[in-house]
Protein backbone atom coordinates (compact mmCIF):
# COMPACT_ATOMS: atom_id res chain seq x y z
CA UNK A 1 0.00 0.00 0.00
CA UNK A 2 0.95 3.74 -0.33
CA UNK A 3 0.12 5.14 2.95
CA UNK A 4 -0.58 8.95 3.83
CA UNK A 5 0.61 9.26 7.81
CA UNK A 6 -0.23 12.40 9.45
CA UNK A 7 2.01 13.90 12.33
CA UNK A 8 5.03 12.08 11.16
CA UNK A 9 7.11 13.94 14.14
CA UNK A 10 4.31 12.50 16.86
CA UNK A 11 5.62 9.28 19.01
CA UNK A 12 3.22 6.91 18.11
CA UNK A 13 3.73 8.28 14.80
CA UNK A 14 7.65 7.05 14.51
CA UNK A 15 6.71 3.84 15.43
CA UNK A 16 4.24 3.21 13.25
CA UNK A 17 6.45 4.39 10.26
CA UNK A 18 8.90 1.71 11.06
CA UNK A 19 6.14 -1.04 10.74
CA UNK A 20 5.02 0.31 7.85
CA UNK A 21 8.10 0.31 6.19
CA UNK A 22 9.16 -3.23 7.50
CA UNK A 23 5.75 -4.76 6.65
CA UNK A 24 6.38 -3.26 2.91
CA UNK A 25 4.01 -0.27 2.51
CA UNK A 26 5.26 2.97 1.34
CA UNK A 27 4.67 5.91 3.30
CA UNK A 28 4.32 10.27 3.13
CA UNK A 29 4.32 11.32 6.64
CA UNK A 30 2.99 14.85 7.05
CA UNK A 31 5.31 17.39 9.30
CA UNK A 32 4.99 20.74 10.22
CA UNK A 33 8.00 22.19 8.85
CA UNK A 34 10.97 21.06 6.54
CA UNK A 35 12.95 20.74 9.60
CA UNK A 36 11.55 17.83 11.16
CA UNK A 37 10.57 16.23 7.48
CA UNK A 38 14.56 15.92 7.13
CA UNK A 39 15.01 14.85 10.04
CA UNK A 40 13.30 12.15 10.23
CA UNK A 41 14.26 11.07 6.82
CA UNK A 42 18.10 11.47 7.58
CA UNK A 43 17.58 8.56 10.33
CA UNK A 44 16.06 6.06 7.59
CA UNK A 45 19.04 6.99 5.20
CA UNK A 46 19.16 3.90 3.98
CA UNK A 47 15.38 3.98 2.41
CA UNK A 48 14.43 5.41 -1.05
CA UNK A 49 12.25 8.50 -1.26
CA UNK A 50 10.06 6.51 -3.42
CA UNK A 51 9.50 4.43 -0.46
CA UNK A 52 9.86 7.60 2.21
CA UNK A 53 9.06 11.03 1.62
CA UNK A 54 7.13 14.20 3.76
CA UNK A 55 4.75 16.38 2.66
CA UNK A 56 4.13 19.72 4.67
CA UNK A 57 0.65 20.26 6.73
CA UNK A 58 1.94 23.33 9.37
CA UNK A 59 -1.30 23.50 10.53
CA UNK A 60 -4.21 20.88 10.87
CA UNK A 61 -7.12 23.24 12.96
CA UNK A 62 -7.06 24.85 9.33
CA UNK A 63 -9.89 23.16 7.15
CA UNK A 64 -8.41 23.30 4.22
CA UNK A 65 -5.10 21.84 5.81
CA UNK A 66 -5.23 18.47 3.67
CA UNK A 67 -6.59 19.85 0.23
CA UNK A 68 -2.90 19.21 -1.47
CA UNK A 69 -1.18 16.55 0.96
CA UNK A 70 -4.20 14.04 0.27
CA UNK A 71 -3.42 14.26 -3.86
CA UNK A 72 -0.23 11.70 -4.79
CA UNK A 73 1.46 9.93 -7.83
CA UNK A 74 0.94 7.01 -7.68
CA UNK A 75 -2.08 7.46 -5.35
CA UNK A 76 -2.70 6.39 -2.17
CA UNK A 77 -4.29 3.72 -0.74
CA UNK A 78 -4.93 4.00 2.58
CA UNK A 79 -4.53 6.96 5.94
CA UNK A 80 -3.41 6.55 9.49
CA UNK A 81 -4.16 9.96 10.69
CA UNK A 82 -2.43 10.50 14.15
CA UNK A 83 -1.67 14.22 14.20
CA UNK A 84 -3.81 15.93 17.15
CA UNK A 85 -2.07 17.72 20.35
CA UNK A 86 -1.44 15.42 23.25
CA UNK A 87 0.22 18.29 25.59
CA UNK A 88 -2.14 20.05 28.50
CA UNK A 89 0.09 23.53 28.42
CA UNK A 90 -3.25 25.27 26.57
CA UNK A 91 -4.13 28.86 27.17
CA UNK A 92 -7.65 28.05 25.98
CA UNK A 93 -9.38 24.99 25.51
CA UNK A 94 -9.83 25.59 21.68
CA UNK A 95 -6.40 25.27 21.07
CA UNK A 96 -6.68 21.09 21.24
CA UNK A 97 -10.33 21.17 19.99
CA UNK A 98 -10.07 22.82 16.81
CA UNK A 99 -6.82 21.20 15.86
CA UNK A 100 -8.55 17.36 16.66
CA UNK A 101 -11.95 18.22 15.72
CA UNK A 102 -11.12 20.17 12.40
CA UNK A 103 -8.04 18.21 11.63
CA UNK A 104 -10.19 14.58 11.70
CA UNK A 105 -12.91 16.32 9.92
CA UNK A 106 -11.19 18.09 7.49
CA UNK A 107 -8.68 15.28 6.30
CA UNK A 108 -11.54 13.21 5.66
CA UNK A 109 -13.66 15.76 3.68
CA UNK A 110 -10.32 16.28 1.55
CA UNK A 111 -10.01 12.62 1.26
CA UNK A 112 -13.11 11.91 -0.19
CA UNK A 113 -12.94 15.18 -2.35
CA UNK A 114 -9.11 14.59 -3.98
CA UNK A 115 -8.00 10.90 -3.34
CA UNK A 116 -10.73 8.80 -4.22
CA UNK A 117 -8.40 5.48 -4.28
CA UNK A 118 -8.11 5.31 -0.59
CA UNK A 119 -10.53 2.84 0.84
CA UNK A 120 -9.35 3.08 4.80
CA UNK A 121 -8.49 5.47 7.08
CA UNK A 122 -7.10 4.91 10.30
CA UNK A 123 -7.27 7.27 12.87
CA UNK A 124 -5.51 7.44 16.39
CA UNK A 125 -8.40 8.02 18.71
CA UNK A 126 -7.59 7.56 22.32
CA UNK A 127 -9.27 5.64 25.75
CA UNK A 128 -10.36 9.12 26.36
CA UNK A 129 -12.98 8.85 23.94
CA UNK A 130 -14.14 5.64 25.66
CA UNK A 131 -13.63 6.73 29.54
CA UNK A 132 -16.27 7.84 31.60
CA UNK A 133 -14.49 9.35 34.71
CA UNK A 134 -17.51 10.13 36.72
CA UNK A 135 -19.08 6.58 36.51
CA UNK A 136 -16.84 3.79 35.01
CA UNK A 137 -18.80 0.90 33.60
CA UNK A 138 -18.00 -2.77 35.08
CA UNK A 139 -16.22 -2.95 31.69
CA UNK A 140 -14.66 -1.05 28.82
CA UNK A 141 -14.63 -2.19 25.43
CA UNK A 142 -15.72 -0.93 22.21
CA UNK A 143 -19.37 0.17 22.78
CA UNK A 144 -17.61 2.40 25.51
CA UNK A 145 -18.33 6.61 24.71
CA UNK A 146 -16.76 9.16 27.01
CA UNK A 147 -19.99 11.49 28.16
CA UNK A 148 -18.07 14.73 28.51
CA UNK A 149 -20.26 17.48 27.27
CA UNK A 150 -18.41 20.62 25.45
CA UNK A 151 -19.42 22.79 28.89
CA UNK A 152 -17.02 20.01 30.52
CA UNK A 153 -14.83 20.40 28.12
CA UNK A 154 -14.09 23.97 29.43
CA UNK A 155 -12.62 23.33 33.23
CA UNK A 156 -9.49 21.97 32.96
CA UNK A 157 -6.67 21.21 30.24
CA UNK A 158 -7.43 17.27 30.95
CA UNK A 159 -11.09 17.43 30.10
CA UNK A 160 -10.17 19.59 27.17
CA UNK A 161 -7.93 16.84 25.99
CA UNK A 162 -10.89 14.41 26.73
CA UNK A 163 -12.83 16.11 24.84
CA UNK A 164 -11.33 17.07 21.71
CA UNK A 165 -10.38 12.91 21.55
CA UNK A 166 -14.37 12.00 21.91
CA UNK A 167 -15.93 14.86 20.02
CA UNK A 168 -13.01 13.95 16.94
CA UNK A 169 -13.93 10.65 16.82
CA UNK A 170 -17.60 11.09 16.82
CA UNK A 171 -17.28 14.12 14.15
CA UNK A 172 -15.36 11.14 12.13
CA UNK A 173 -18.03 8.82 12.94
CA UNK A 174 -20.60 11.29 11.56
CA UNK A 175 -18.79 11.98 8.36
CA UNK A 176 -18.97 8.06 7.76
CA UNK A 177 -22.81 8.08 8.23
CA UNK A 178 -23.69 11.26 6.59
CA UNK A 179 -21.18 11.77 3.62
CA UNK A 180 -21.34 8.62 2.08
CA UNK A 181 -17.56 8.58 1.09
CA UNK A 182 -15.91 5.79 -1.26
CA UNK A 183 -13.77 4.77 1.81
CA UNK A 184 -14.51 3.02 5.24
CA UNK A 185 -12.79 4.01 8.90
CA UNK A 186 -11.16 2.50 11.45
CA UNK A 187 -10.21 4.00 14.83
CA UNK A 188 -7.70 3.14 17.57
CA UNK A 189 -8.24 4.19 21.23
CA UNK A 190 -5.33 3.44 22.96
CA UNK A 191 -5.18 4.36 26.90
CA UNK A 192 -1.98 5.58 28.22
CA UNK A 193 0.93 4.29 25.76
CA UNK A 194 4.65 4.16 26.88
CA UNK A 195 7.44 3.00 24.95
CA UNK A 196 11.03 3.71 23.45
CA UNK A 197 11.12 7.21 22.39
CA UNK A 198 13.39 7.90 19.01
CA UNK A 199 16.35 10.03 20.21
CA UNK A 200 16.79 12.23 17.14
CA UNK A 201 13.65 14.09 17.53
CA UNK A 202 14.08 14.44 21.42
CA UNK A 203 15.52 16.09 23.85
CA UNK A 204 14.23 14.95 27.83
CA UNK A 205 12.64 18.48 28.23
CA UNK A 206 10.30 17.64 25.29
CA UNK A 207 9.64 14.07 25.77
CA UNK A 208 6.38 13.45 24.75
CA UNK A 209 3.06 13.56 27.22
CA UNK A 210 2.60 10.11 28.13
CA UNK A 211 5.87 9.42 28.93
CA UNK A 212 6.73 12.03 30.74
CA UNK A 213 5.77 10.04 34.43
CA UNK A 214 8.91 7.68 33.09
CA UNK A 215 11.26 10.74 32.55
CA UNK A 216 10.27 12.09 35.85
CA UNK A 217 11.10 8.92 38.03
CA UNK A 218 14.27 8.55 36.40
CA UNK A 219 15.15 11.98 37.08
CA UNK A 220 14.18 11.77 40.64
CA UNK A 221 11.11 14.32 39.98
CA UNK A 222 9.09 11.59 42.37
CA UNK A 223 11.64 11.33 45.40
CA UNK A 224 9.24 12.40 47.89
CA UNK A 225 6.33 10.21 46.15
CA UNK A 226 4.95 9.23 43.16
CA UNK A 227 2.16 11.24 41.81
CA UNK A 228 -1.50 9.47 41.54
CA UNK A 229 -2.46 7.30 38.56
CA UNK A 230 -5.31 9.49 37.75
CA UNK A 231 -7.53 6.58 37.10
CA UNK A 232 -6.48 5.14 33.68
CA UNK A 233 -4.96 1.83 34.98
CA UNK A 234 -4.60 0.67 31.42
CA UNK A 235 -1.47 0.90 28.75
CA UNK A 236 -0.12 -0.48 25.92
CA UNK A 237 3.44 -0.55 24.18
CA UNK A 238 3.77 2.15 21.29
CA UNK A 239 5.05 -0.55 19.02
CA UNK A 240 1.67 -2.52 19.81
CA UNK A 241 -0.46 0.68 19.18
CA UNK A 242 1.69 1.09 16.10
CA UNK A 243 0.88 -2.40 14.52
CA UNK A 244 -2.41 -2.08 15.40
CA UNK A 245 -2.57 1.15 13.27
CA UNK A 246 -0.99 -0.62 10.53
CA UNK A 247 -3.00 -3.89 10.77
CA UNK A 248 -6.23 -1.79 11.22
CA UNK A 249 -5.13 -0.34 7.90
CA UNK A 250 -4.33 -3.88 6.05
CA UNK A 251 -6.89 -6.28 7.32
CA UNK A 252 -10.58 -5.75 5.43
CA UNK A 253 -12.62 -6.67 8.95
CA UNK A 254 -10.81 -3.82 10.33
CA UNK A 255 -13.23 -1.12 8.32
CA UNK A 256 -16.11 0.21 10.33
CA UNK A 257 -14.73 -0.60 13.72
CA UNK A 258 -13.03 0.85 17.05
CA UNK A 259 -10.25 -1.28 18.64
CA UNK A 260 -9.80 -0.77 22.49
CA UNK A 261 -5.57 -0.72 22.41
CA UNK A 262 -5.10 -2.32 25.87
CA UNK A 263 -1.93 -4.80 27.64
CA UNK A 264 -3.06 -7.68 29.31
CA UNK A 265 -2.00 -6.83 32.57
CA UNK A 266 -3.25 -3.10 34.71
CA UNK A 267 -0.44 -0.62 35.67
CA UNK A 268 0.13 2.25 37.90
CA UNK A 269 2.82 4.34 38.70
CA UNK A 270 4.09 2.40 41.29
CA UNK A 271 4.14 -0.53 39.31
CA UNK A 272 6.52 0.83 36.76
CA UNK A 273 8.65 2.34 39.30
CA UNK A 274 9.11 -1.17 40.75
CA UNK A 275 10.41 -2.16 37.41
CA UNK A 276 12.76 0.74 37.24
CA UNK A 277 14.22 0.20 40.71
CA UNK A 278 14.57 -3.79 39.82
CA UNK A 279 15.98 -3.74 36.48
CA UNK A 280 17.67 -0.21 36.83
CA UNK A 281 19.64 -0.30 40.18
CA UNK A 282 21.60 2.75 39.42
CA UNK A 283 18.31 5.04 39.65
CA UNK A 284 17.15 3.37 42.53
CA UNK A 285 18.19 6.27 44.55
CA UNK A 286 16.14 8.41 42.11
CA UNK A 287 12.91 7.03 43.56
CA UNK A 288 10.79 6.99 46.56
CA UNK A 289 11.28 3.81 49.38
CA UNK A 290 7.60 3.12 49.73
CA UNK A 291 5.95 2.28 46.13
CA UNK A 292 2.58 1.76 46.97
CA UNK A 293 0.26 0.38 43.66
CA UNK A 294 -3.08 3.09 43.39
CA UNK A 295 -5.25 0.43 41.44
CA UNK A 296 -8.70 -0.13 43.57
CA UNK A 297 -9.34 -3.00 44.18
CA UNK A 298 -12.52 -2.85 42.45
CA UNK A 299 -10.81 -1.60 39.21
CA UNK A 300 -13.85 -1.68 36.26
CA UNK A 301 -12.59 -4.30 34.18
CA UNK A 302 -11.98 -4.31 29.84
CA UNK A 303 -12.31 -6.23 27.44
CA UNK A 304 -9.43 -6.33 24.35
CA UNK A 305 -10.38 -9.27 22.25
CA UNK A 306 -11.40 -7.77 19.88
CA UNK A 307 -7.89 -6.39 19.17
CA UNK A 308 -6.24 -9.75 19.28
CA UNK A 309 -8.73 -11.50 17.29
CA UNK A 310 -9.17 -8.90 14.01
CA UNK A 311 -6.04 -7.55 14.23
CA UNK A 312 -4.18 -10.45 15.56
CA UNK A 313 -2.21 -8.19 18.39
CA UNK A 314 0.11 -9.85 20.47
CA UNK A 315 0.44 -7.50 23.86
CA UNK A 316 4.12 -6.53 25.07
CA UNK A 317 4.54 -6.73 29.23
CA UNK A 318 4.84 -3.98 30.83
CA UNK A 319 8.60 -5.13 31.93
CA UNK A 320 9.58 -5.12 28.47
CA UNK A 321 7.90 -1.74 27.71
CA UNK A 322 9.28 -0.13 30.73
CA UNK A 323 13.17 -1.44 30.33
CA UNK A 324 13.13 -0.32 26.56
CA UNK A 325 11.39 2.96 27.37
CA UNK A 326 14.23 4.10 30.24
CA UNK A 327 17.70 2.61 27.75
CA UNK A 328 15.86 5.42 25.38
CA UNK A 329 15.47 7.96 27.53
CA UNK A 330 18.81 7.62 28.79
CA UNK A 331 20.17 7.46 25.14
CA UNK A 332 18.35 11.23 24.14
CA UNK A 333 19.53 12.19 28.27
CA UNK A 334 22.86 11.17 27.93
P1 LIG B 1 2.91 13.54 20.08
O1 LIG B 1 2.74 14.84 20.79
O2 LIG B 1 4.24 12.90 20.11
O3 LIG B 1 2.44 13.69 18.56
C1 LIG B 1 1.43 14.57 18.16
C2 LIG B 1 1.61 14.85 16.69
O4 LIG B 1 0.57 15.73 16.23
C3 LIG B 1 2.92 15.57 16.38
O5 LIG B 1 3.43 15.11 15.15
C4 LIG B 1 2.51 17.03 16.27
O6 LIG B 1 3.37 17.82 15.49
C5 LIG B 1 1.16 16.86 15.58
N1 LIG B 1 0.32 18.03 15.78
C6 LIG B 1 -0.23 18.47 16.92
N2 LIG B 1 -0.94 19.59 16.71
C7 LIG B 1 -0.83 19.88 15.37
C8 LIG B 1 -1.31 20.93 14.54
N3 LIG B 1 -2.10 21.92 15.02
N4 LIG B 1 -0.99 20.91 13.23
C9 LIG B 1 -0.20 19.90 12.72
N5 LIG B 1 0.29 18.88 13.47
C10 LIG B 1 -0.02 18.88 14.78
O7 LIG B 1 1.80 12.60 20.71
P2 LIG B 1 1.51 11.04 20.55
O8 LIG B 1 2.32 10.41 19.51
O9 LIG B 1 1.48 10.48 21.92
O10 LIG B 1 0.00 11.14 20.05
C11 LIG B 1 -0.39 10.82 18.73
C12 LIG B 1 -1.87 10.57 18.74
O11 LIG B 1 -2.17 9.52 19.65
C13 LIG B 1 -2.72 11.76 19.17
O12 LIG B 1 -3.88 11.77 18.38
C14 LIG B 1 -3.08 11.43 20.63
O13 LIG B 1 -4.27 12.03 21.02
C15 LIG B 1 -3.22 9.92 20.53
N6 LIG B 1 -3.09 9.18 21.77
C16 LIG B 1 -1.90 9.17 22.47
C17 LIG B 1 -1.79 8.45 23.64
C18 LIG B 1 -0.54 8.41 24.45
O14 LIG B 1 -0.56 7.95 25.60
N7 LIG B 1 0.60 8.84 23.89
C19 LIG B 1 -2.94 7.68 24.17
C20 LIG B 1 -4.11 7.71 23.33
C21 LIG B 1 -4.17 8.43 22.18
P3 LIG B 1 4.64 18.57 16.18
O15 LIG B 1 5.60 17.50 16.60
O16 LIG B 1 5.19 19.41 15.08
O17 LIG B 1 4.07 19.35 17.30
Amino acid sequence: MKVLLTGGSGFIAAHCIDQLLERGHSVIFTVRSDEKGRKILSNHSGVPLDKLNYVIVADIAKSTAFAEAVKSNPPFDAVVHTASPFHLGINDPKDLLDPAINGTVGLLRAVKKSAPSVRRVVITSSFASMMNSAQHPMKYDETSWNPITSQEATLNAANAYRASKTFAEKAAWDFIRNGNPGFDIATINPPLVLGPVVSHLNSLDTINTSNQRLRDMIQGRCKDGLPPSFGVYLWADVRDVALAHVRAAEVSEAGGKRFLIAANTYVSNAHIAGIIRDQFPDLKNQLPMELDSDIPDDVYGYDNSRSTEVLNLEYRDLEECVVDTVKSLLAVGS
